[in-house]
């Protein structure tokens, strides 16, 4: 078999704390495997990126021992990518325009749950607009390797936008399509990104895109339960300190590392976590505090 994962951070600010659980996670089942882990920036908003912050993301993993394989992605660099998608999904009428306001969406539905207004009656061709995918009825079902067996109707979330209409590529686009030309077989993730999950899985089908194996693993949250972010004010990671960081995220993640590996080597942590790493270790939580002390 052949196994490909990644690790696809948003340069919106610096590494945290949860943001290593999810490169760590994804990095020791690569490996574990014998497969490939790829680091991917998700830079799709530039309004929302922090200046100078993903220049750090390569050494802040490096220095916690976590190297990726082939280049860098970028999506700043696949907009091209994205473009013939939507294109092709515009030319097969799986998406169409929408220039409705949010507000008008309020006003007229009571909540952003989207009733396909445009879809009836489309906008004029020169309306600024988004574009958005008709799942109507659509039910995805799939198994998650951490929180199980997951059944969600579309209809609930409305049809969602993958252009959006200040003229940026959304994400749900964006990470189905790197997914499939990067080959990704294996997404282990935080469970944060579990409920936008099936929205990427109907858009696979459409595409006629393999479907990866998902894992969504616990977030971390603080002593309030927020989860760690650049909202909650999560710290940075110490990179002088990265041991006894990924002997706290091994812990966190059920592995039950020994308590002599925080005298070890960062080389050390990481091989004895890929030599111990068992997913089914971890428990079926979407979220748990950080428990600081060791
Ligand atoms: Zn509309």
């Amino acid at each position: 078999m052949t196994y490909i994962g990644r690790f696809a951070p948003s340069p919106t600010g610096p590494l945290h704390f949860g943001s290593l659980l999810a490169a760590l996670a994804s990095f020791l089942d690569a490996r574990a495997n014998n497969g490939k882990w790829l680091l991917r920036i998700e830079n799709l908003d530039p309004p929302r990126e922090q200046a100078g912050i993903k220049e750090t993301f390569p050494n802040i993993l490096e220095a916690h021992g976590l190297y990726w394989d082939d280049e860098l992605c970028l999506q700043s660099d696949r907009h091209q990518h994205y473009q013939n998608v939507l294109d092709a999904l515009l030319l097969q009428k799986h998406a169409y325009r929408c220039n409705c306001s949010r507000k008008e969406i309020i006003s007229r539905c009571g909540n952003t749950v989207y009733d396909q207004h445009c879809l009836l009656s489309p906008p004029n061709t020169d309306a600024q607009c988004a574009i958005r995918i008709n799942s109507k009825d659509a039910q995805i079902s799939f198994t998650d390797l951490i929180q199980g067996q997951q059944n969600d109707r579309l209809n609930d979330y409305g049809d969602f936008v993958v252009y959006r209409r200040d003229n940026l590529y959304a994400y749900l686009l964006a990470v189905v399509v790197d997914d499939y030309l990067q080959g990704i077989t294996h997404v282990v993730r935080g469970s944060d990104l579990l409920s936008e999950t099936a929205r990427q899985i109907h858009l696979q089908h459409i595409l006629k895109h393999p479907t990866p194996t998902y894992a969504h693993i616990p977030v971390a949250t603080n002593n309030e339960g927020q989860k760690l972010s650049k909202q909650t004010f999560a710290p940075a990671l110490d990179i002088e300190n990265p041991v006894s960081t990924l002997f706290q995220a091994l812990k966190f993640l059920d592995q039950r590392p020994p308590q002599e590996l925080l005298s070890a080597s960062k080389e050390e942590v990481i091989s004895w976590g890929i030599n111990n790493w068992k997913i089914s270790s971890i428990k079926k939580t979407m979220a748990k505090p950080l428990q600081v002390r060791t």
